[in-house]
């Protein structure tokens, strides 16, 4: 089995853009979407929800009125705040750390799983989407891209599907740590931007401490010729692939608008093209 990670280090370089392309380009994929705190794949691919699943991300501690003594001392300990001055637990500011249950002398608080968030598994086109969506305020979202890709695996397995294409998570925290594992290579979608150029090395740096091989795709080429050129020789001098430039177009923003992946929005495209000519590279792999 194969698991190919999309990276970016930052939002908007567009990543999505061109996971959901390169998605359709394959026989048969499993397809798993780690944004999970603003999923957005769905969008342009119109899954088919078959199955879904609550994820518990952690518990939330609630008080018992009639045992409760009115000590304060939950308040007290509370780092977050979250216990107000009637001794009621506020659910969204409570991060779930179980201090002032041990803290209780009468023990009156009780600690409940709480279900943060959901997960799906769908029908796409040519083959399954595994996509999910951490409830507003919700925490955890590291813990609950483990469970989306422990899952996108079992869905390979049982469907006897070998390529798993993750989109991974906006930034460099937690959840797109946890996308890393099990990957057998990250293509890193960057843009000609200052930012784009910062980020791409950060999640370089961290692609490397976590010891997943790393490509780089320059989207957006051309629109910064000198950025571009600084990506070039940056990627030249640290021993990386540039696996593709993709240029500019007003063509990805229609498709956008559309809500259609680019190959099959205007398959003819120059953009549409390149991202073909990814997908072929990344097979020949
Ligand atoms: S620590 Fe327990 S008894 Fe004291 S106020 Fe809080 S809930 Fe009530
Ligand atoms: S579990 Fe932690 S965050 Fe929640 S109310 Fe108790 S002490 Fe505060």
């Amino acid at each position: 089995m194969r698991e190919i990670l999309v990276i970016s280090g930052k939002g908007g370089t567009g990543k999505t853009t061109v996971t959901a392309s390169l998605s359709r380009l394959f026989d048969r994929i499993v397809l798993c979407d780690c944004d999970v705190d603003a999923p957005d794949l769905h969008l342009l691919l119109k899954p088919r929800k078959e199955e879904r699943f609550e994820f518990i991300g952690g518990g939330k501690a609630k008080i018992d009125g009639e045992k409760c003594t009115k000590c304060g001392r939950c308040v007290e300990v509370c780092e977050f705040d979250a216990v107000s001055d009637s001794f009621v637990v506020d659910e969204i500011s409570c991060e779930g750390c179980g201090v002032c249950v041990w803290n209780c002398p009468v023990g009156a608080i009780e600690f409940k799983d709480a279900v943060s968030g959901e997960y799906f598994v769908s029908e796409i086109k040519n083959g399954r989407m595994v996509h999910a969506q951490l409830f507003p305020g919700e925490e955890n979202s590291g813990k609950l891209v483990t469970e989306v890709k422990r899952k996108a695996r079992e869905v390979a397995e049982k469907e006897g599907i070998l390529d798993i294409l993750v989109d991974g998570p906006p930034g460099v925290g937690c959840p797109v740590m946890a996308s890393m594992g099990n990957v057998s290579k990250a293509i890193i979608v960057t843009e000609p931007t200052v930012s784009g150029l910062h980020d791409m090395k950060r999640i370089l740096n961290l692609c490397e401490q976590f010891k997943v091989g790393a490509d780089v795709v320059i989207n957006k080429a051309g629109l910064n010729s000198k950025k571009t050129d600084e990506i070039r020789k940056f990627c030249r001098e640290k021993g990386i692939e540039v696996l593709l430039e993709i240029p500019f177009s007003r063509e990805v923003n229609q498709a956008l608008s559309a809500s259609a992946p680019i190959v099959e929005y205007r398959p003819e495209g120059k953009v549409a093209k390149a991202i073909k000519e990814l997908a072929g590279k990344i097979r020949r792999r």
